[in-house]
């Protein structure tokens, strides 16, 4: 029996560990190579809906997600002072729609727990450089060891390294003035399904309250300075932030850096890659097409994205046909998400008081369905602009 092919994929991110899966699912193997000793711990709660969670559904994983995901009531968005501005049902953002929130490294966790016998993961390992020998690969990894593959998946996050070695243009990062700090914590509260957020200018800090207990804080703030770069300021950064917050956030920051829990703190960055892929080389997620924390939809589009790809290679032995095929039915979606992404920006964090004037003034008088109308839009987009491309059309 010949050979299986074989995808090198850098990154055990979301995108990297679902795409070992359907790789498996058409008869390739896969091996992972992640820089970190183990899984990510970056902890924070993300909400799955759309196409993916048919995704999902056809891993077979769904269900279990369902039985650890969280369930939100309400979100309510005050102004600092602690004045309601609205309160919207947390199923209402999703149009009605199924969702799931769950926490990143839990989704992670079960990925990895469904990577099936054909893929081999390898922790603490960099590559090093990669020869696109056309009919091969060649992969040099930080340990010496060489490998061969039909196909390299840099699945290495916002900030890919594959990325920066494959592509001329070194400059894919598109800041768009926010950065933000995210993080899990356990309490002993009593456990509540509820989110608060407090904006003002400039600045939106967010408490979500986990059914078991935990919760998650999310800060998002303006800030002009550049180049912007990971963040390593942890908690001092919060506490300064949130020196004059409500007792509700200042408490999360309080509790999240007492727990010892790790923090996320970046740029918030679209990534703006005119094209994801070259020879035999492809980006997945983040490295390709990051949407930012504003969409909600990055870990969602790495899913559906994983599964189209491995549609397009069950399609054809031609590898470049294959990535150019998944590209066009991908790109118009990422497109007009990173666009809403902008707008999203604009709209949760007005950074002038004028701005944050006007926006508190049309979120009061707007008629409540106008306002969850606005928040579900971008949903709706993905769903119609999949309906094209998406996995469901896919002839396998
Ligand atoms: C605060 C926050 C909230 C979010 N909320 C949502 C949400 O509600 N819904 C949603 O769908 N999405 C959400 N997202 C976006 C989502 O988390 C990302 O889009 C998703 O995690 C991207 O997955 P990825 O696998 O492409 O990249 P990542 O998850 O970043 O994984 C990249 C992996 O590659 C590894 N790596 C990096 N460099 C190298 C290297 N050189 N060599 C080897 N390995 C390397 C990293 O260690 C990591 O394991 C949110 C993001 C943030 C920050």
């Amino acid at each position: 029996m010949p050979d299986k092919p074989l995808a090198v994929i850098i990154g055990a991110g979301i995108a990297g560990l679902a795409a070992a899966w359907w790789l498996d699912k058409i008869g390739w193997k896969a091996i992972i190579i992640e820089k970190a000793p183990n899984l990510q711990d970056g902890g924070y709660v993300m909400t799955l809906s759309g196409p993916c969670l048919e995704t999902l559904q056809k891993m077979g994983i769904k269900q279990l997600l369902g039985t650890i995901s969280e369930q939100f009531d309400y979100n309510t968005v005050k102004t600092y002072s602690g004045y309601e501005l609205y309160r919207l049902r947390y199923s209402e953002v999703h149009g009605g729609m199924d969702s799931m929130p769950v926490r990143r490294n839990d989704l992670a966790r079960i990925l990895l727990s469904h990577l099936p016998s054909s893929s081999e993961i390898k922790f603490s390992r960099r590559v090093v450089s990669i020869q696109d020998q056309t009919e091969t690969v060649e992969i040099q990894l930080d340990d010496g060891h060489t490998l061969h593959a039909d196909l390299v998946i840099g699945a290495d996050g916002m900030r890919s390294q594959v990325r920066d070695m494959i592509f001329e243009q070194k400059d894919a990062l598109d800041f768009i003035g926010l950065y933000f700090a995210a993080y899990n914590f356990e309490t002993d509260q009593e456990p509540s399904k509820n989110c608060v957020s407090f904006t003002r200018p400039g600045q939106l800090d967010m408490v979500f309250s986990l059914k078991n207990g935990g919760m998650t804080g999310y800060h998002i703030w303006a800030e002009s300075r550049g180049p912007p770069g990971p963040r390593g300021e942890g908690f001092k950064k919060l506490r300064e932030l949130t020196a004059d917050c409500q007792d509700v956030v200042r408490d999360a920051v309080r509790l999240g850096e007492a727990s010892g829990t790790s923090l996320v703190m970046d740029s918030a960055n679209l990534v703006v890659q005119p094209r994801w892929s070259k020879g035999r080389v492809v980006l997945l997620g983040d490295a390709a097409h990051c949407l930012t924390l504003m969409s909600g939809q990055g870990a969602g589009m790495a899913l559906v994205s994983a599964e189209m790809l491995s549609q397009e290679l069950s399609r054809t032995h031609d590898v470049g046909e294959a990535l150019a095929a998944h590209e066009s039915r991908l790109r118009p979606g990422i497109e007009r998400l990173q666009r809403r992404s902008r707008d999203l920006a604009a709209f949760y964090v007005p950074r002038t008081w004028l701005q944050y004037f006007f926006r508190n003034l049309l979120a009061w008088l707007m008629p409540r369905k106008w306002l969850v109308d606005a928040h579900v839009k971008g949903l709706f987009a993905e769903i119609e602009t999949l309906q094209d491309g998406g996995p469901g059309k896919s002839a396998t």
